[in-house]
């Protein structure tokens, strides 16, 4: 892809979790569209600082916001201070997720907690306070949530993350509608198995057995689909659910 220097006040695009692993490839492939990112972390300041420097390299607008948002206050807060310093948003990718995972008689309250408030509370905590400035804008918008495959199909040891990951793909309906008069398009990006710090510890030669087209994906190949619906030619979608899971039914 050909390097894109940023407009003169380029739009601005909040990408959670974009220090690492797919939320960074999405960092980088929304910066070379053009867009002025801010990417938020939550405790690797030396990975966030390491996507800033990259993006800059070819020419790109970035800033880094750090926040953990499962926490509905902090997060409030530095969402509000950062429109009140750089006017609003044109658009959000909701990234940022964990697992805890394990058989669901052997999850802990904690095991649970932490991945609904990350996964699924993170989209209330984020967009609250980010919909409406985009709404008074007036400049239509893209909103993208990442789900996962679990959210669609379910997969043993991860009722917890399946449970926070079918929330999301509930509430991105739901706001796709509500937000549509708008022009505000919102869209959900399904993974199938991505390598990324996420998979550590799988077996990557036998999930890739099962993929249809053998192999993991990229966290490229997640970012060029979201790169798709913040596209232009991706205006009259809205509400949708977009599989990139090389094949896997
Ligand atoms: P990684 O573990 O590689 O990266 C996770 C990112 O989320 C990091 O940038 C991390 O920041 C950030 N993060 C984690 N918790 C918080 C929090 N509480 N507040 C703010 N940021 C947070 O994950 P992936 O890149 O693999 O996953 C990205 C998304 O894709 C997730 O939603 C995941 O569920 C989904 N997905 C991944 C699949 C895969 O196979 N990898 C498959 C399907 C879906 P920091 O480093 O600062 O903690």
């Amino acid at each position: 892809m050909a390097d894109v220097a940023p407009q003169r006040d380029a739009a601005r695009v909040l990408v959670t979790g974009g220090s690492r692993g797919i939320g960074r490839a999405i960092a980088i492939s929304l910066a070379r569209d053009g867009y002025d990112v801010t990417l938020n972390y939550h405790r690797r300041e030396d990975a966030a600082e390491a996507v800033l420097a990259e993006i800059r390299s070819f020419g790109g607008a970035a800033a880094a916001l750090a926040f953990d948002v499962s926490d509905r206050e902090a997060c409030a807060k530095a969402i509000v201070a950062d429109l009140d310093a750089r006017g609003p948003y044109f658009g959000a990718v909701l990234n940022a997720g964990v697992t805890a995972d394990g058989p669901f008689p052997g999850l802990t309250n904690e095991d649970w907690d932490r991945v609904l408030r990350t996964n699924l509370d993170g989209f209330y905590n984020v967009l609250h306070p980010l919909v409406m400035p985009m709404v008074r804008a007036r400049a239509g918008g893209r909103i993208v949530t990442i789900s996962s495959a679990a959210g669609t199909t379910g997969n043993r040891g991860q009722v917890n993350y399946s449970a926070s990951k079918a929330g999301l793909i509930g509430a991105t309906k739901s706001l796709a509608l509500e937000l549509a008069k708008r022009q505000i398009t919102v869209n959900c990006v399904s993974p199938g198995w991505i390598e990324t710090d996420m998979l550590a510890g799988a077996d990557a030669t036998q999930l890739a057995a099962l993929v249809p087209l053998r192999r993991l994906g990229t966290p490229e190949d997640v970012a060029a689909a979201v790169s798709f619906l913040f596209s232009t030619g991706a205006a009259y979608i809205t509400g949708q659910v977009l599989a990139v899971n090389g094949g896997v039914l």
